[in-house]
Order: C-alpha cells, then structure tokens, then sequence
C-alpha cells in the first residue's frame, strides 16, 4: 500500500516526517505559507493529496470537495470552515486535529484515524465511514446522520449533542464513551457496544 514518505525531517531531534519532495518537516520549513499555497493549488489542479504528511497546519475555508485524500498525514491540524463533500479519504490520519463547523457530507471514506481530534459543528451526514477511528474525540453539535458506521470505533469518545439518526451502527463501538444528547433515532444500537458507555 502506498504511505506518505516515512522519510524524518534533517533537523537535528526532530522526529516530525519530511515534507514531500522535501527533507524538512513542515514545522521546520521557513515558509510555512508557500507550503501550504502550493498543496492547495496542487488539491485546486488535480483534486488529489496523496501520500502528504503535513503536520500542525492551519486550513481556513479551503475546498476539499470532490477530491481524492489518501494515505496522508494531517496530525494536529487545524481546519476551519472547511469542507470535504463527495471526496474520497482513504487511510488519512487525522490524530488530534481541529475541525470546526467543517462540512463532510457524501464521503467515501474508510481506514482514517480521528483519534483524539477535536470536531465542533461538523456535518458528516450522508457518508460512508467504515472502518474509522474517532477514539478518544470531542465531538461537540455535529452530526453523523444517514451514515454507515461500520466497525467505526468510538471508544473512550465525548459526544455532546451529537446526531447518529438512521445510520449503520453495525459492529460499531462507542465503549466508555461519555455521552450526553445524542441521538440514535431510526439506527440500530443493538449492533453497537456501549460498553462502560456513561449515557
Ligand atoms: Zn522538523
């Protein structure tokens, strides 16, 4: 399977991955803002970001519609305003990024990890989210409705007012999940495991 560059950015101690087609991380790189123009001028060009590892960057109002995103690294980013409807995100590691008031509707998304991430006023309705991990995220007034779930995990989650209605919640698992107004209306939680959940 294709994966981004596990290739370590050159400055001494930092253990960060390089940058694509570079051999410094983003962190390290000393125009952070050309790097991020040209990414979006190569989505806006090509609508692909593939095998991208882009660590602790800012998206404000960006379109990532109709796009394919895979095997890439977006780990404590921040993406405001953002939206993600009808793209493909494919084994993308999203671990403690920021999305807020993002829209994710109609996606084919399967092997992402949202572990520990941050997602306020977000619309994830309509997509296919097999096989995802939001272990351990925040998730604030957003809403999965009309999803398939599959064997998603959200173990160890917070969802405060969060919408799960009419979705798939087959071998889904929201396993010591912290839960206060979520709604499971016209979904099958019968297939899910709310073990140690706290409704
Ligand atoms: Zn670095």
């Amino acid at each position: 399977m294709l994966m981004f560059s596990f290739k370590k950015c050159k400055v001494e101690n930092c253990h960060t991955y390089a940058l694509r087609d570079r051999d410094i991380c983003f962190h390290h790189s000393l125009d952070k803002e050309a790097v991020i123009d040209n990414l979006i001028d190569d989505l806006k060009r090509t609508k692909r970001i593939e095998n991208t590892s882009i660590v602790n960057a800012e998206f404000e109002n960006v379109d990532f519609s109709s796009a394919f995103i895979g095997f890439s690294n977006f780990a404590f980013c921040t993406f405001r305003e953002c939206t993600f409807n009808t793209s493909s995100l494919i084994s993308n590691f999203f671990d403690y990024a920021v999305f807020e008031r993002c829209e994710f509707k109609d996606l084919e998304a399967r092997y992402n990890v949202f572990s520990g991430a941050m997602i306020i006023k977000s619309d994830f309705s309509g997509s296919n989210l097999i096989l995802s991990s939001f272990m351990g995220a925040d998730c604030f007034q957003s809403n999965f409705n009309n999803t398939d779930l599959y064997f998603s995990n959200f173990s160890l989650s917070k969802l405060i007012s969060v919408s799960f209605e009419d979705s798939n919640l087959k071998r889904c698992s929201f396993q010591s999940a912290l839960m206060r107004s979520v709604s499971f209306r016209y979904s099958n939680p019968e297939e899910a495991s709310f073990k140690g959940a706290r409704l």
